[in-house]
């Protein structure tokens, strides 16, 4: 779908209430932006999504905000698939789409799967409704039938670049007679429908974040509404169908401002009243300034979930993206945000794409899971083949849901994601553990003083009547005193000897959870690695 770029604003944005409504003859007053702000009873918003491609979370935060309006005011969300352009739409897409939304638990009140009084929600299903109002509008003189063709169209374009113009159509079949067209329209010639934009005069958008941008009409182009396959383009389609499901407020991508003053014409071509649009910003890449795309990390929410980021982490940080609670307050439920969101707290600046402070919330979020939450939610992560992230395919499923929570209770501190979890306690399931005899050596040490602290320490703990770390950690401080080590190298080898690993969580409680006859074994196994060194 081909986005204006010539039409720059004319002016540059200014509060809404600096600036009287314009009364245009053939349409109806401009939303009182003011009186929108506070009465949004019954809002009907859409996420409207054109299934060529990977939603990512840029695209999900525009949604989120949209739902977190009807929410908060009542209203309805509605879904609505802008698949026009059929050679780009993607197979599957719709489904990610929706299985994103279900991730997220954000329900949906009208759409392609549940219906609803305003279908269908497809676009390629109202076909018939968009050739019925594109009729209407070149009836009415705001739309002509086109029938240049691309190569004359390509011919225009280049011109004009050497010209140094900015590239838009010459208008060359605007007046066409209707003999004219009528013969070439029987005689099988294709065309297209475009917009007629008045040749002078200008065109205000009412954006509720930037108040009122004025276009001057001469700098739009007469842009296509009706593509030669009789499908609709975006400009149309989206307008027709915010007007007939009865949308209220429009948000979207700041991209689309170039576009809307075209919007705002249609609108005064069918004497409708626009919604209240709300352009929101970007979603920036992290380091530099540019928009967030697929090609720079940009996640979709199946990425997300398989990384093992939690939908409530997801919810939060996209909240903040471009709308914020107060200066200070950075975690919030659905709920939370869902009682306080408001338009005037979206802001018009892009908001950076930090994986780092997404992860930050993730971390946070996995804190505060119950014991029983965060196994059920690690669970799949830790059963999920070797292949795919999981553990080795030697540890038999299913995992014992008893013994992997109170691992997980010992990892719950240190994950920042649930994907991350077989990697931390893979030595809690496997039987062998591999690491090389040198390990257990720690700093200052040397083989044979790690002997004989290891070979102490195997014979202090089988000595044990309790295997509970309370009971292990004195002893054991004592025996480093004993020996002549710090506590820290005594247990270093300790902990590798155990786990396989010098970082672990804390080692009396790792040696509880992984019991007496596995830590005694693993000792016994690190004593004989080391003999044989
Ligand atoms: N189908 C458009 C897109 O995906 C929707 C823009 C809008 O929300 O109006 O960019």
């Amino acid at each position: 779908m081909a986005r204006t770029g010539a039409n720059a604003p004319l002016s540059t944005p200014t509060p809404a209430t600096d600036h009287p409504a314009l009364a245009t003859p053939n349409v109806a007053a401009e939303p009182d932006l003011a009186a929108s702000r506070v009465s949004h009873m019954e809002a009907r918003t859409r996420f409207a999504p054109s299934p060529t491609g990977i939603q990512h979370i840029g695209g999900f935060r525009t949604a989120l905000f949209s739902w977190l309006l009807t929410r908060h005011y009542g209203g309805q969300f509605i879904i609505r698939i802008e698949d026009t352009d059929t050679a780009r739409t993607v197979e599957g897409a719709v489904d990610a789409v929706l299985e994103g939304f279900r991730w997220l638990g954000l329900d949906w009140d009208e759409g392609p799967d549940v219906g609803g009084p305003y279908g269908p929600y497809y676009q390629t299903q109202r076909r018939a409704i968009y050739l019925e109002y594109t009729e209407q509008l070149i009836a009415s003189g705001h739309a002509y039938r086109c029938f240049c063709t691309p190569e004359r169209l390509e011919t225009v374009r280049m011109m004009q670049r050497q010209r140094g113009e900015p590239p838009r159509y010459d208008r060359h079949c605007r007046h066409l007679t209707s003999d004219e067209v009528a013969a070439r329209v029987s005689a099988g010639e294709p065309y297209t429908v475009r917009l007629a934009v008045p040749y002078e005069g200008t065109t205000r958008v009412q954006d509720a974040l930037r108040g009122v941008i004025v276009f001057e009409n001469s700098t739009l182009d007469d842009r296509v509404l009706l593509k030669s396959d009789g499908l609709p383009t975006y400009h149309l389609a989206h307008l027709i169908d915010d007007h007939l499901m009865r949308i209220t407020h429009v948000f979207r991508a700041e991209e689309w401002i170039p576009s809307a003053p075209l919007h705002v014409l249609i609108y005064e071509a069918f004497g409708w009243q626009p919604p209240i649009f709300v352009h929101v910003p970007d979603v920036l890449e992290g380091s530099g300034g540019k928009k967030l795309s697929k090609r720079h990390g940009a996640k979709s929410m199946q990425d997300l979930r398989a990384e093992g980021f939690l939908p409530e982490a997801v919810l939060n940080y996209m909240a903040l993206l471009g709308w914020s609670y107060d200066d200070k307050t950075d975690v919030l439920s659905l709920d939370q945000i869902m009682k306080a969101f408001s338009i005037e707290r979206v802001g018009v600046a892009g908001a950076r794409y930090d994986e780092g402070r997404l992860l930050w919330f993730n971390g946070y979020y996995i804190r505060q899971l119950t014991p029983e939450a965060l196994t059920e939610r690690t669970l799949p992560f830790l059963e999920r083949p070797q292949a795919e992230g999981g553990l080795p395919d030697s540890v038999a499923r299913p995992l014992d849901r008893e013994y992997t929570a109170r691992v997980l209770r010992l990892e719950q501190e240190r994950m920042k994601t649930l994907a991350e979890a077989p990697g931390m306690t893979e030595f809690f399931f496997t039987d062998a553990i591999e690491y090389p005899a040198s390990l257990l050596i720690a700093k200052q040490m040397d083989a044979t003083r790690t002997l004989d602290g290891l070979r102490r320490s195997e014979k202090l703990l089988s000595d044990l009547t309790s295997w509970e770390a309370t009971a292990m950690e004195q002893p054991m401080r004592d025996l480093a005193a004993e020996l002549n080590q710090k506590p820290g190298q005594l247990f270093t080898s300790v902990r590798v000897a155990v786990t396989g690993r010098t970082v672990s969580p804390p080692l009396f409680e790792t040696m509880e959870v992984l019991g007496r006859e596995v830590s005694l074994r693993r000792l016994r196994e690190a004593i004989a690695n080391l003999e044989a060194e």
